[in-house]
């Protein structure tokens, strides 16, 4: 039996149902799992392995619920830097399309380090093409040597511009073809009980490049095997309408057409959402993962968290793809989320004169980024520190430059200041990140990998 004491925290946010921050606490945990959370002085006093972490915040590790992993490989390409989604798209398709398996290991690695490094857990990976033989086999082979737990999307295209579709047909697949993996990958690799590390997400790409056939059918086949289902909708105004000139419906409408909606169903960006379409998602259950950083970098717009968080919705936090981002800093992306939810409160309290409208906190943001997330992707076994659940944290010494001066309120500090790389990052017990270094890679060669890989894509 393995267990781990961690004792003399400063701080630890537990997220628990009370919020409970406890001063000098610390976790017992085995196996994996959390046995017991308080202070210090309440717990075991030994273990196989004890971590002092005086001077230290201990935190929920972190959730990301959309991303991308391959597009590390083509970040800030110069041609795509200054276009709004469907320009950007048409722009990196032809570059995407020359990947290889290889290219999807590396740039799956790049990805989950960043996250490890900057708090992350638990991780959502949308990959919706397949070029040269590549599969969805090759991420979830990575992030199995990484450690990291993944909820890997079986993303799919098989809209292309011959039929109306924004990509070009070279990079959409059949839908029988998408079915059938899908299939194969949910039998091979789905792990639905407590503590899972790989869970399978089947995710057409997006209302403008799949059928509506595919999306039935795709619902329909997830819902056999109880795995959730995932697609960006709502992200832009061009997207509107597309939907509406070739669906007759707005997005969402459109979703609730194809039995796309659902305590099963999440959806990344919803941007573009009115009051109605909200009530539709609280009540029916669907998810949101909010990406601010993409909607900014893209124009996309703002998204209506706040009116997410007062209706009920479930609401997650997601990096999104490195091309949009370009980063895949969890801590970043949510002090951005807190930094864009005011800066909407602030444009509408000014349109609706005499209304103040709330100002969203770093506990709030904090919320979204753990127990959100884990919502959003269908667990209770993660997202707080609480007896039971996986023991899955983050630890960051406060005895900093990008903290001092903010000491007072030690988790504030933590998306106030400058986002920082986090310490510790330990998930179902094992350290990932220890004393700021990657367990699990060999970061300097890993890198000149990588670049190696997206030179050869820019190149042709
Ligand atoms: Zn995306």
């Amino acid at each position: 039996m393995a267990s781990l004491l961690v004792k003399n925290v400063q701080l630890l946010a537990t997220m628990d149902g009370a919020r409970q921050e406890i001063e000098n606490g610390g976790l017992y945990c085995e196996n994996g799992f959390i046995k017991q959370v308080g202070l210090s002085s309440s717990l075991p006093q030994t273990a196989d392995e004890v971590l002092d972490l005086t001077g230290y915040l201990v935190l929920p590790g972190l959730i990301n619920t959309h991303h991308h992993f391959y597009q590390t490989l083509t970040r800030a390409v110069p041609a795509a830097q200054n276009a709004n989604l469907f320009n950007w798209l048409k722009t990196l398709y032809p570059i995407w399309a020359r990947m290889t398996p290889a290219d999807i290991t590396t740039s799956t690695k790049t990805a989950l380090a960043e996250l490890a490094l900057s708090g992350c857990t638990t991780a959502s990976d949308h990959l919706y093409l397949f070029p040269n033989s590549s599969r969805l086999d090759d991420e979830i082979i990575a992030a199995k040597e990484m450690g990291l737990r993944l909820h890997a999307s079986r993303g799919s295209m098989s809209l292309g511009e011959s039929k109306g579709g924004l990509p070009p047909d070279s990079v959409v697949d059949t839908e029988e073809a998408i079915l059938k993996d899908s299939q194969r990958l949910i039998e091979q690799y789905h792990d639905p009980s407590p503590g899972s590390m790989t869970q399978i997400v089947l995710a057409p790409c997006s209302p403008f490049s799949v059928t509506g056939e595919l999306m039935k059918q795709s619902a329909h086949l997830a819902r056999q095997y109880g795995v959730h289902l995932h697609t960006h909708l709502a992200e832009t105004q061009d997207e509107e309408a597309f939907c509406e000139q070739q669906f007759g419906h707005r997005p969402v409408a459109y979703m609730q057409s194809l039995d796309w909606v659902g305590q099963d169903v999440w959806f990344a960006h919803s941007v573009w959402v009115n009051k109605d379409e909200i009530d539709v998602f609280a009540r029916t259950g669907c998810g949101v993962a909010h990406c601010p950083s993409s909607n900014m970098r893209l124009a996309s717009g703002i998204a209506p968290v706040w009116e997410f968080l007062s209706a009920g919705v479930k609401l997650g936090l997601g990096v999104d793809g490195s091309a949009s981002n370009d980063s895949s800093h969890m801590l970043a992306e949510a002090r951005q989320a807190m930094l864009l939810a005011r800066l909407r409160a602030g444009i509408e309290g000014a349109s609706l004169s005499g209304s103040i409208k709330p100002i969203l906190t770093a506990r709030q943001v904090l919320e979204i980024a753990t127990i959100g997330g884990a919502r959003v992707l269908g667990r209770t076994d993660i997202g707080s520190l609480e007896a039971g659940k996986c023991a899955d944290f983050i630890a960051i010494n406060l005895n900093r430059l990008e903290y001092t001066g903010a000491l007072h309120d030690p988790l504030s500090a933590a998306f106030f200041c400058a986002p920082v790389k986090v310490d510790y990052t330990v998930i179902g017990g094992r350290y990932i990140v220890k004393q700021g270094e990657l367990i699990s890679l060999d970061l300097p060669n890993h890198i000149q990998k990588h670049k190696k890989a997206a030179q050869r894509l820019m190149g042709g």
